[in-house]
């Protein structure tokens, strides 16, 4: 255990100053859709990541572009992301990334952060994924000050748009994985421990559908109606479930219609779809295209589909098999035991590894409860986490890898 025996008890004296920062990020609400809250954000990590004295740089974002109720788009504004870039002559180099932004907006009634049984943290975002910014940093900060700073280049990402989607954001962290080794995430493990191996890939879509208004009652046949369509469109699409190994379509909301008199001209249908293996998507899209090809056919209907696979699948493939037991080995001198199974839900890291870059994007807290008012972490796991990142970071530095 004396390799880097130091700084990993550096980093174990880290503790309070890691539960004080997350306590103090949690605290402060950034919703996606929260521009106030994720400014502010923006702000406090800028103040908090200058401690690595890197220059951090902030990007605006171009805004989301959304369907609304009336079937229009809108464009929807998102928080800044934050870019470092660090040691730029050097080409070894991780990129290092997690968001800022989370599922609980503005208005949520889950607001506090508060000590739970033993050695938990309840609150917003303490395991997703504001715990894993304080990981991050600190393992970050470990690495620059030991002797090996410098001979690893990084660069760090940290986007406020990842909950919806990535929309601003995805095209950045394809950008900063080109002639990177390797890219590490700090969203939260699962609640044993375990890290995420593979992961579906996933897709929003929305179909609208538009018909002709009519009164229902003395001129209902000259009208067309749009629920009608969509419910047909929405059984035609239930009915793939099942059509390929490990893919899902789940019709999340329907809307249409109004006054019951009158046949109603507009339906929006909103649809999440999860597939396995990338091979599968194309023929996946080609469906949903016939689906809508056959109901345009009706006269008087009209549905356009918006909407992108925005997440592609992660295969567990060989290079990430390698940096996996890698970072296993971490574990090993760490006694931390490290495994991994396999996921249905997607992140960022979804992007980067269908970009090229073996990822491990699971290094944040553990912590259960997430996307509810529940969500918690184990305190202990903050500097285990911390140790377990920094010894790779520092390995890698060291050519050990
Ligand atoms: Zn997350």
């Amino acid at each position: 255990m004396a390799d880097f025996a130091p700084i990993l008890a550096w980093i174990d004296a880290q503790q309070p100053r890691m539960e004080a920062l997350t306590t103090q990020w949690a605290a402060i609400n950034s919703g996606s859709h929260n521009i106030v809250g994720l400014t502010r954000m923006a702000d406090v990590l800028t103040d908090a990541f200058a401690i690595l004295r890197h220059p951090v740089q902030r990007i605006a974002l171009p805004p989301q572009n959304v369907i609304q109720s009336n079937g229009e788009f809108a464009a929807r504004p998102l928080g800044p992301a934050l870019f470092i870039k660090a040691h730029p002559h050097r080409t070894k180099r991780v990129l290092l990334g997690i968001h800022f932004d989370t599922v609980y907006p503005a208005d949520s009634e889950f607001q506090k952060v508060q000590r739970g049984n033993g050695l938990e943290l309840c609150g917003p975002g303490v395991a997703d994924a504001k715990g894993g910014l304080a990981i991050m940093l600190i393992a970050l900060q470990a690495l620059e000050q030991s002797e090996l700073a410098g001979s690893l280049g990084w660069d760090v990402l940290l986007n406020p748009d990842e909950e919806i989607g990535s929309p601003g954001s995805a095209a950045l962290f394809l950008a900063a994985a080109q002639s990177k080794i390797l890219g590490l995430l700090f969203e939260p493990a699962l609640p044993d421990g375990s890290l995420v191996g593979a992961r579906k890939g996933s897709g929003n879509f929305v179909f609208v559908v538009r018909g002709k208004a009519a009164h229902a009652g003395r001129d209902f046949h000259s009208g067309r109606s749009s629920t009608v369509a969509l419910a047909q469109i929405i059984v035609a699409l239930d009915q793939l479930n099942g059509r390929w190994p490990g893919a899902t379509i789940n019709i999340g909301r329907m809307a249409g219609g109004g006054a019951l008199n009158i046949v109603p001209d507009l339906a929006i249908g909103r649809v999440n779809i999860r597939c396995q293996l990338p091979e599968h998507l194309p023929e996946m899209r080609r469906e949903l295209h016939v689906i809508i090809e056959e109901i345009n056919k009706k006269p008087g209907i009209n549905v356009q589909l918006h909407g992108e696979f925005h997440a592609p699948p992660r295969i567990f493939d060989p290079a990430h098999a390698t940096w996996f037991n890698r970072l296993a080995q971490c574990g090993t001198q760490l006694a931390i035991p490290i495994r991994w199974q396999d996921s249905g839900g997607a992140c960022d890291g979804n992007r980067l590894s269908a970009g090229g870059l073996p990822t491990i994007d699971t290094l944040g807290p553990v912590g259960d409860g997430i996307h509810s008012s529940a969500e918690r972490i184990d305190l202990t796991s903050l500097a285990e986490r911390a140790k377990l990142t920094a010894l790779l970071l520092l390995k890698i530095a060291r050519g050990d890898f």
